[in-house]
């Protein structure tokens, strides 16, 4: 990797190339951005394989009302690279080593959420793109580029026997599907539904699949059938058929919902047992209508959940690891991201993108 300085009045940096929208409305283009060098505690990575999620998408078109998108844009938060430079007091990692980043960069790590391991709960967490940058001002920037700089806390081990293109989305739709599982105890012998076979919903299957849980996939799409059952579905339900969903009311312990767009969440919550619990963790800008029976019926909840931890994550990579679990991706050059957005703007893609970064290379 090589690296160009910025000039003398402004030290401490340098140049990477990079992927940004400049406005709500334009396509991404390249850019130069700048990077900090690596201080004491950081990891400088070359990044591989970036990953493309929903709230790439979200972001760069400033759909979410409660975040503004500040432009540029670099998105990307599903980071796989090799280390480059390491700092003084990191022992982590070394140069060579292969190494990923997620949606968080950093956090104030003494506020009750991080030291319980809840940095992704943390109120001054720094997200991986369009949060400030202390370091540089401005905004971070994410994977869309050819090298990114974080401190090593927030820096990840990725098992060696796994395809690299395939475990960058680990890092988003992986984290994000495996922590509320965990959380409300996804397991051998629950009865588990995915609604949205996306980027978030086709890792939810796999992983609900390995902890052992009896699967059912809810899609808009029928021609997803097939591959819901090769992914791990024990059964698949066509969500506008109402004959099909009326068949499964009460006998759900954990639904999750991994849908982008605006839908009608109560016919899920019908599908709850007793006690049952629905997670969104698809989050489409505009609110939810929730029937107060939905829930009182049988005391069901309904709740979010945000990506995951370092070490829950760590923990997700590993059990993927363990398990031989990656994403299904189409990987791309850089130069196809916008083509990649329109596609998944109609959910048209099975089931990630993974941007080659070293597509970049020629830009
Ligand atoms: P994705 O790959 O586009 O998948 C979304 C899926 O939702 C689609 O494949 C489709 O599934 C379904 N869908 C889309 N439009 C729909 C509609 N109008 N009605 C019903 N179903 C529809 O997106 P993703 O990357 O998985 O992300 C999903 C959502 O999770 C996004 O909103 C994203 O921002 C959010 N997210 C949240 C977190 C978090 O921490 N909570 C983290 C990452 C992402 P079918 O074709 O099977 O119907
Ligand atoms: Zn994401």
């Amino acid at each position: 990797m090589t690296t160009t300085q910025f000039s003398s009045e402004e030290r401490n940096r340098y140049k990477a190339k990079a992927y940004a929208a400049a406005n709500a409305n334009s396509p991404l283009a390249s850019i130069t951005i700048p990077r900090r060098d690596p201080g004491e505690h950081d990891v400088q990575i070359e990044i591989l394989f970036c990953g493309i999620c929903h709230s790439d998408l979200h972001t760069v078109r400033n759909e979410w009302s409660a975040i503004p998108t500040v432009y540029p844009c670099v998105p990307g938060h599903e980071i796989i690279g090799r280390v480059n430079k390491v700092g003084s007091a990191v022992t982590k990692f070394k140069p060579g080593d292969i190494a990923a980043v997620g949606c968080l960069v950093d956090s104030d790590g003494s506020c009750p959420e991080c030291q319980a391991g809840f940095e992704q709960y943390c109120h001054n967490m720094t997200l991986t793109y369009n949060s400030p940058d202390v370091h540089l001002g401005g905004v971070t920037y994410g994977g869309y580029s050819d090298s990114i700089v974080v401190k090593d806390h927030f820096v990840l081990r990725v098992p060696s026997n796994l395809d690299l293109a395939g475990a960058a989305p680990l890092l988003c739709a992986g984290i994000t599907t495996y922590s509320p599982m965990r959380h409300w105890g996804v397991t051998k012998g629950k009865k588990v539904g995915v609604v949205g076979l996306g980027g978030l919903g086709h890792m939810a299957v796999k992983i609900a699949h390995a902890l052992g849980a009896h699967v059912v996939v809810f899609t808009t799409a029928l021609n997803k059938k097939e591959d819901a059952l090769r992914l791990g579905a024990d059964e698949v339900v066509i969500s506008r058929n109402t004959d099909q969903m009326r068949k499964h009311e009460g006998s759900f312990d954990f639904i999750l919902d991994a849908v982008s767009a605006e839908h009608d969440i109560n016919s899920y919550l019908r599908l709850l047992c007793r006690d049952g619990n629905m997670t969104l963790v698809g989050a489409p800008d505009k609110p939810h209508a929730v029937a107060a029976f939905s829930l009182i019926l049988k005391r069901r909840s309904l709740s979010g959940s945000n990506i995951g931890g370092i070490a829950e994550t760590q923990e997700m990579l590993d059990f993927c690891g363990k398990n031989n679990i990656t994403a299904e991706v189409e990987v791309i050059p850089i130069q196809k991201v916008n083509e990649a957005y329109d596609r998944l703007s109609k959910a048209d893609v099975k089931y990630r993108f993974s941007v080659d970064m070293a597509s970049l290379k020629s830009q």
